[in-house]
């Protein structure tokens, strides 16, 4: 993600603030802009924009932030709209009757927001349930009952349901430990179920595409149920750092492309950051991994942006040892694994606007 500044002050300020931590300014995001925007106070709840691309324009906060404080969105002044952009993709939220259910909806927004900002950028077409009923995207934010099924996070036709537990830091963990996964979050889980309705909704359809995917993941026609027990029964190969970038890519086809997905969405996230900060790596011996290319991430070629990424996972998961860390980027690549994140820059070049 691009760094992002107060307008008033030009202090840096994150993706997820609401307040100049030194001018006190109100912070938003505008998604028309693409910005975080500064704003004073026009009267009425209402809020002038600061930035220099907003000619002065009139915006609310959203329901969610104004009141519930989940949110840090903006909707201008003049719209019917109660709540921003990115809320209005959630069609359930968590009881706030229950403890720590306000904090988890928080952590389950922030994470949602940061995915979205991501496919926008990659300009991807990311209707919500409420502009396109039919074909657009949905999420159900649920908890386990005492009485009902267990929920599973997961999607189905355009909707995206996670169970709240996961924004259980103690939870995620225990889950994360006991499955020998390497590495577990929210926006990784949001990644990995985007992955799936942008299957539906990209390559199902499209010979061009269908018949390339098969030939690099399988036939995701393969029967699920029957996969699901046996990796569940089996574990994954012994081998698959081989083929893919995670053992639950294994399990079928289509989760192999989901975990691609989503491991082509993270390396595109955390190298536009490094990039919009200016990170460089020089070491005095050049034959050590360097970074210098400052290639805008959405312009940039896969073998260019592969070329960036090595050196950087390096530094990262050294820095993450050096703060007593685990590593930051726990995977490897192995060549079958880039000539499927090679395949989604494909697809995403092509269909991005
Ligand atoms: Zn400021
Ligand atoms: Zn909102
Ligand atoms: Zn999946």
């Amino acid at each position: 993600m691009r760094t992002f500044h107060c307008n008033r002050c030009s202090q840096l300020v994150f993706y997820e603030n609401v307040r100049c931590e030194r001018c006190e300014s109100l912070l938003g995001y505008v998604p028309e802009l693409a910005e975080i925007s500064a704003f004073e106070e026009a009267g009425e709840g209402r809020w002038r924009s600061l930035h220099p691309r907003a000619a002065d324009a009139v915006f609310r906060q959203c329901h969610n932030y104004a009141v519930e404080n989940i949110c840090n969105w903006m909707i201008p002044a003049d719209s019917p709209d109660t709540l921003c952009r990115a809320c209005q993709f959630t069609r359930t939220i968590p009881n706030l009757g229950t403890p720590d259910n306000r904090l988890y909806w928080y952590r389950l927004e922030t994470a949602k927001r940061r995915l979205l900002y991501t496919l926008a950028a990659l300009g991807l077409d990311v209707p919500s349930c409420q502009n396109d009923p039919e074909h657009g995207l949905a999420f159900e934010f649920l908890e386990d009952s005492d009485d009902g099924p267990r929920v599973m996070t997961g999607h189905d036709n355009g909707l995206i349901t996670l169970n709240i537990a996961e924004a259980d830091d103690a939870y995620r963990e225990k889950v994360r430990s006991a499955m020998g996964e390497p590495y577990r979050t929210l926006l990784g889980h949001f990644r990995h179920e985007t992955g799936h309705y942008y299957f539906n909704k990209l390559i199902v359809n499209d010979p061009r595409w269908l018949a390339p995917f098969r030939k690099l993941f399988g036939d995701e026609r393969a029967d699920y149920g029957e996969a699901l027990k046996a990796y569940y029964r089996n574990g994954a190969p012994a081998d698959w750092q081989a083929s893919t970038i995670s053992a639950y890519a294994t399990m079928h086809p289509s989760e192999d492309w989901a975990e691609t997905w989503a491991h082509y969405l993270l390396i595109v996230d955390v190298l536009d950051t490094s990039t919009s900060y200016g990170l460089a790596l020089l070491p005095d011996d050049p034959s050590e991994p360097t970074l210098t290319d400052r290639t805008p991430v959405e312009d940039a070629s896969f073998e260019n942006l592969m070329k960036r990424w090595f050196p950087l996972t390096y530094a990262l998961n050294s820095l993450n040892r050096s703060l007593g860390m685990p590593d930051g980027y726990p995977f490897t690549l192995a060549s079958p694994v880039v000539d499927k994140l090679r395949f989604v820059h494909r697809l995403i070049a092509a269909v991005g606007r």
